[in-house]
């Protein structure tokens, strides 16, 4: 395979949606595995304090997660680079920043820093902070929480590559439209404010969760193409319990491959996700050609 050409960067790609339960975290695990299984080093940053990416890692995140080993002390300035976080996972060829709760501080701390020095750029700390790790790392990861935060902010301005997973249902497809304004109005207007431009190398958006024989999630789907158009991956994650079983005991459908392979609804799910592994690295082809 080709792999990230020399003197290339690590394209840092966000998976963010102001609702949860979208598969946000699940399709960061996944695309960091399909990615890894290709043959690139990848970073996973998890910015969501609930940590369900770092449980899905087998870390308790409340328990077996120190404050200074998440990306806090950045957003604190203690830190200034990413590296002091950075540990091994049992994933060979995926290494991790953890989270827990007390991340949520971040929501705090960034604004008051903010008031305090008017040359601080909130919506730049984990941008800077990754600086390095784009020389080491060929994919850099980042999982959300469901929300406008500070931290989501600070996803978005350090992303190349956008993707928002999706369900075909009416209370999703009107959530995403906030999540969708977000970056394409505020980045640009924090970015304008300093004289620069942000630009998305791509930003996607992945069918997840579809029901194929759900007659209201057809009339969504099309709502959605409408609304979206050609950011639409032309691929859909079938909802099943083969998936949300995988997660459930830790793992993706990566993981739970050598026991599974034989079923069916298994098999439809795997293929789906290594489809979307597999569009995802032609884009990121293109971004380091670029
Ligand atoms: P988010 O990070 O957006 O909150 P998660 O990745 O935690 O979403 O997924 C939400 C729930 O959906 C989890 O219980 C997960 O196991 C389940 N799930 C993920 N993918 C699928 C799928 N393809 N089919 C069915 N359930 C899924
Ligand atoms: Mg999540």
């Amino acid at each position: 395979a080709e792999l990230r050409p020399e003197g290339a960067e690590a394209i840092t790609i966000t998976v963010g949606n102001f609702k949860g339960g979208v598969t946000k975290t699940t399709t960061a695990l996944t695309l960091a595995q399909g990615l890894s299984l290709r043959g690139h080093k990848v970073l996973v940053i998890d910015c969501d304090p609930q940590g369900s990416l770092t449980t899905l890692f087998g870390l308790l995140p409340d328990s077996e997660v120190s404050m200074d080993e998440t990306v806090l002390p950045l957003f604190s300035g203690e830190q200034t680079e990413i590296a002091y976080a950075i540990r091994p996972t049992y994933w060979d060829g995926i290494d991790l920043v953890a989270a827990a709760s007390f991340l949520f501080s971040a929501e705090f701390i960034l604004p008051a820093k903010q008031s305090k020095d008017s040359n601080f750029e909130f919506w730049n700390v984990l941008n800077f902070g990754i600086d390095r790790a784009r020389l080491e790392y060929d994919v850099i990861v980042i999982d959300t929480p469901p929300a406008l935060s500070y931290t989501t902010i600070n996803a978005l301005m350090a992303s190349d590559g956008i993707i928002m997973p999706l369900p075909p249902s009416a209370l999703d497809f009107a959530s995403s439209a906030q999540f969708w304004d977000l970056f394409s109005d505020l980045t640009n207007q924090l970015i304008r404010n300093r004289g620069g431009k942000k630009e998305f190398a791509f930003i996607d958006i992945l069918l997840a969760k579809v029901e194929a024989s759900d007659i209201s999630s057809s009339f969504v789907r099309e709502w959605i193409a409408a609304a979206y158009t050609d950011k639409v991956l032309p691929v859909e994650i079938p909802k099943t319990a083969a998936a949300s079983t995988a997660s459930a005991e830790f793992g993706t459908v990566y993981d739970s491959a050598p026991e599974n392979a034989s079923t069916r609804t298994f098999k439809r799910a795997f293929e789906a996700y290594d489809r979307f592994v597999e569009l995802i690295e032609s884009q990121v082809r293109t971004f380091w050609r670029r």
